[in-house]
């Protein structure tokens, strides 16, 4: 069928709505839908939503504001323009999304995308169609491959979904609401669509889950496979030469995991490990489920398997009864583990967690205040972090042209961004950088020496 139609998918939060709103555009490709960047244009914008943080579900409703503002100027012209909702804010707010904001047509969950084809269908005939249940079938395996043009035009870096879900329930949070139980999809799918991805180009795999770590795939042989035996499996895959994984709870590291990072040298030796709290009153407060000297000694398990490995973190602040101590604890944590990088955020309460019924919630100001003390402290990380590179060579796997005409920006192992001048023909390739210049958010760099054979064979 040919691509009569545009479809504009806009993502908000997590890398896993990301990796979603691809493979929701891929699913309505073979319908006939074509990718577009401008929602005024298009007969069909979703807006993948995000329900962790009040603010970030609150942001959807003024965005419906906006693009019903489109939608009634495509009905001037004669066009329809429907609205869909779809991700967390859909899954946890289903009809009251209707009752709010009338301008939206259709309210799909998180585990219901491959039911996308057919719920448009309904609504192009005026029906209001909302579909929030848990469905019996695979949703990954109902949903259609990326096409490879798509996958071509998505770069060298993907996402791929490879666990979903969370069975933890930290009392703050809603993903084992919005996302349901957790369950992982089986090595051969994941397989196939990192060939995809390979064959259209991708040289990296980010492998994202709620819980990415407590992977459990079903493995080509029908045992359960670990992640770590999938990462080694995915680095026999002919062109890809780096893999990620990212989210991972502290008390899912396993031996496994471990040893891929000391013996897998695709893996590249960044881990994402969500602490939280410093504080283990505040952690067991969290049903965080590890104290933090359990944290502290998976760290230590990652360092020897890995001594170069580079850490980030998630932290909450101003959980309800936080005292200054506990916030200590937390600041002393990042002082000593001494992160890469972190994000931080204030506590939130979500309706229908435990913690949000809590007594003892935190004054905003303090929570602000708290914040900032803490983002102070992760800066200078961050720049202790970066500024140990000045003068070193790093191997950076070239990603997309950057800001100045000549330039390409790429990767480190450890995840920090590196503008380097180079020749396009290096785009997709992984080449040593000098660092020359240290930046708070990036690296500046030269082609080391020894890129020059590469460059000769590419020509440039
Ligand atoms: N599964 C991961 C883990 O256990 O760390 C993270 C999942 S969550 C999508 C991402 C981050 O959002 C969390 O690590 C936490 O720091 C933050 N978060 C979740 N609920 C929150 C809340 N109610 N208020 C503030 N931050 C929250
Ligand atoms: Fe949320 Fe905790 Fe599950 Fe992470 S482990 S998704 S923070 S409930």
């Amino acid at each position: 069928m040919s691509n009569s139609r545009k479809v504009h998918v806009k993502s908000f939060g997590c890398q896993m709505n990301v990796y979603d709103s691809n493979r929701m555009a891929d699913t309505l490709a073979p319908a006939g839908y074509a990718e577009t960047a401008a929602a005024e244009d298009a007969d069909l914008v979703i807006l993948n939503t995000c329900h962790i943080r009040e603010k970030a579900a609150e942001k959807v409703y003024s965005e419906i504001g906006r693009i019903r503002v489109m939608k009634e100027e495509a009905a001037r012209q004669g066009r329809t323009m429907l609205i869909a909702v779809a991700g967390c804010v859909a899954q946890a707010e289903g009809e009251e999304i209707m009752r709010r904001a009338g301008a939206v047509d259709l309210v799909v969950g998180s585990q219901n995308y491959h039911r996308l084809p057919e719920m448009i269908a309904r609504a192009q005939h005026g029906e209001k169609v909302v579909d929030t249940e848990f469905p019996l079938e695979d949703k990954f395996a109902a949903l259609s491959a990326p096409a490879r043009e798509a996958t071509a035009k998505r770069g060298v870096t993907s996402f791929v979904t490879v666990q979903e879900g969370c069975d933890k329930f930290c009392t703050f949070c809603v993903v084992p609401y919005t996302r349901g139980a957790e369950v992982s999809r089986p090595v051969t799918q994941v397989v196939a669509e990192v060939e995809r991805l390979a064959e259209a180009g991708v040289r990296e795999i980010t492998l994202i889950g709620q819980n990415v770590n407590a992977y459990h795939g079903e493995g080509e042989d029908g045992a359960p496979s670990s992640l770590g035996k999938l990462l080694r499996r995915l680095s026999r895959m002919p062109g890809i030469c780096r893999l990620r994984y990212t989210t991972s709870h502290p008390r899912d590291m396993n031996d496994d995991l471990y040893r891929a990072h000391a013996e897998v040298e695709e893996l590249m030796p960044y881990v994402h490990l969500p602490v939280q709290s410093g504080s283990d009153r505040i952690l067991d407060a969290m049903n965080r489920k590890h104290t933090r000297e359990e944290y502290l000694a998976v760290i230590a398990r990652l360092r020897a398997a890995r001594p170069d490995i580079a850490l980030s973190s998630d932290f909450i602040v101003g959980f309800p009864g936080e005292t200054e101590q506990d916030f200590g604890d937390t600041l002393a944590l990042i002082e000593e583990v001494g992160f890469a990088s972190a994000f931080s955020f204030m506590y939130s309460p979500r309706p229908g967690t435990p913690a949000a019924e809590m007594e003892e919630q935190v004054a905003a100001e303090v929570k602000s205040e708290r914040l900032q003390r803490l983002q102070a402290l992760i800066t200078r990380g961050q720049r202790a972090f970066n500024a140990g590179f000045a003068g070193k060579t790093l191997d950076v796997l070239l990603e997309k042209p950057g800001r100045l005409p000549g330039q390409l920006v790429g990767k480190s192992p450890y995840l920090q961004a590196v503008q380097v001048m180079a020749p396009r023909s290096l785009l997709g390739s992984v080449a040593p950088v000098t660092i020359t210049e240290v930046g708070s958010n990036s690296l500046f760099g030269e082609l080391a020496e020894h890129t020059a054979p590469q460059l000769a064979a590419a020509g440039a």
